[in-house]
């Protein structure tokens, strides 16, 4: 059995990423027909439209692509950052990077996803600034 032979039973591709999660593993799918990888979750290839979609483990290297600042009460936790990073893979997905001040998070830096946990305690992918960060990387 394949994936594209069950792309219309079991559970939906949002909760077969939310399950992956879960588990600690980020995951995306990739095309069979065009070789392309596809994310956010979904059912059919957003560059061609099979449903030949498998899940592949990530490779987590990415980019930031954008970076914008969320202004929060300190008693709240303080400012965050909201990214756009382009994965090694192609797609682009929304996340946060840790571990650095909110100001430090720049377009073009290098970074690294690992599973977090999300606003609600949920398990979300998140990123940290990868180790060649200091500008090795074009
Ligand atoms: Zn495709």
């Amino acid at each position: 059995m394949t994936d594209a032979a069950n792309w219309d039973r079991g559970p939906g591709p949002d909760a077969m990423f939310a399950t992956f999660l879960a588990a600690g593993e980020f995951r995306i799918q990739h095309c069979g027909a065009c070789g392309r990888h596809v994310f956010y979750p979904r059912v059919a290839c957003s560059h061609c439209g099979s449903v030949e979609l498998r899940w592949v483990a990530a490779s987590g290297r990415g980019v930031v692509h954008a970076v914008s600042v969320v202004q929060r009460r300190e008693d709240k936790g303080g400012p965050y950052n909201v990214v756009l990073v382009d994965l090694d893979e192609g797609p682009r997905m929304m996340s946060r990077v840790d571990g650095l001040a909110h100001d430090a998070v720049r377009i073009g830096l290098p970074v690294r996803a690992r599973v977090g946990t999300g606003v609600n305690g949920e398990p979300c992918v998140v990123f940290d600034a990868a180790a060649d960060s200091a500008g090795a990387r074009q």
